[in-house]
């Protein structure tokens, strides 16, 4: 059987999607609703079934789902191989992982089995046409992302084998307003896994939380290079503290050691969209701002009124940031 479909592989933690996953959800109906098929997600854990209604709110029409007590936890092998059932029984044209650590693990591991392409870290998917060698074919997914260091952006096409097979990094699509009018079919997966699919036993799990929330947060203040130092970063989190903002950072200013990797905004660092977004000392790079222009405001401070972040900022202030932020702190602090 065939559904033709737009297929999403569901992470779960304690049975729960994650983010990512619904994200891509969202952009599935999207995509869906070009080509006029269906949206299916492929969704395994120990137990699932609950959450398939959160699935259809936001565009899901089938939810193939696996319970099973020994899928509490990813781990490659069963899960790879509950994929490929399900990808070579169903047939989806389309499939999309979340550019997690286990959506690397399980994509790669699936398109080799199908021999099929995969595009990593897509920033955007379209549906459009493509000739090649005289050939048209209709409808293909454009799988869009940077290339060569970020200095280009490439459109990546297969579109002579299916499914069309891509990984999106976390942040870059929008979660859809959820319809809880909207429902979705449950398609229960035997499992038949074996022993031998469980090579690999989850003995223990070391939960490290989070202590930055770059996508959470409404307002980022984030430090570059014009920082000039770990000890002047005191005053990033400074205006950040008065304002109640995460920190943010450039990948230049991470690589110097003026702040943490978990802080890091951009192409290799994380997808941001908040409300306000203060770049400091950054010279927006065009891997910095594929990782931020989406914010919906943005203030640049640089000392070089040609950088180009002032080019995606919506107001721009040239000046020294050691005499910039100080002055905004106290403004601000003279206000409330
Ligand atoms: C594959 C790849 C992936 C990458 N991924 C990322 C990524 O995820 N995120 C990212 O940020 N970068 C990324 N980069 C790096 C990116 O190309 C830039 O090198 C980096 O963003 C530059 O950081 P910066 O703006 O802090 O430093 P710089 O480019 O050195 O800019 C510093 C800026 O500070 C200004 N300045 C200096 N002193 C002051 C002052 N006192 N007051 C005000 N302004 C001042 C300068 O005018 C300048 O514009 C990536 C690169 C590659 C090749």
């Amino acid at each position: 059987m065939s559904d033709n479909s737009v297929m999403v592989y569901i992470q779960q933690k304690e049975g729960k999607p994650a983010e990512v996953s619904l994200e891509l959800v969202s952009k599935a109906r999207e995509l869906a609703d070009k080509l006029k098929v269906e949206v299916s997600a492929a969704f395994f854990g120990e137990k699932v079934g609950g959450e398939v209604s959160r699935l259809a709110s936001l565009g899901a029409d089938r939810v193939y789902i696996a319970e099973d007590a020994r899928l509490k936890y990813y781990t490659p092998v069963p899960y790879s191989k509950l994929m490929n059932l399900v990808v070579e029984e169903y047939k989806p044209q389309i499939v999309l992982f979340g550019a997690t650590t286990e959506g690397r693990d399980l994509a790669p591991r699936v398109a080799s089995h199908l021999k099929v392409g995969l595009t990593a870290d897509c920033t955007d998917l379209q549906i459009g046409d493509h000739t090649q060698k005289e050939t048209e074919y209709k409808d293909i997914l454009y799988q869009i992302r940077p290339a060569f260091g970020g200095n280009i952006i490439a459109t990546i096409v297969s579109p002579e084998k299916k499914p069309q097979m891509a990984t999106v990094r976390e942040g870059v699509m929008r979660m859809a307003q959820p319809d809880n009018s909207r429902k979705a079919e449950t398609v229960k997966i035997k499992t038949s896994l074996g022993a031998d699919d469980f090579l690999t036993e989850i003995i223990e799990r070391v939960m490290e939380e989070k202590t930055v929330n770059l996508k959470g947060a409404q307002i980022i203040v984030s430090g570059g290079m014009g920082v000039g130092s770990k000890e002047n970063f005191a005053l990033i989190r400074e205006l950040a503290q008065t304002l109640g903002a995460e920190v943010g950072a450039s990948r230049a200013a991470v690589d110097q050691g003026f702040i943490g990797k978990e802080h890091q905004v951009g192409q290799t660092g994380t997808t941001v969209r908040p409300k306000l977004y203060i770049a400091c000392g950054i010279s927006g790079a065009i891997q910095h701002r594929a990782g931020m222009d989406g914010s919906a405001r943005i203030i640049a401070i640089n000392s070089d009124p040609e950088a180009p972040i002032f080019s995606v900022a919506h107001y721009g202030i040239v000046g020294d940031l050691n005499e910039v932020i100080p002055r905004m702190i106290k403004a601000y602090k003279a206000r409330v």
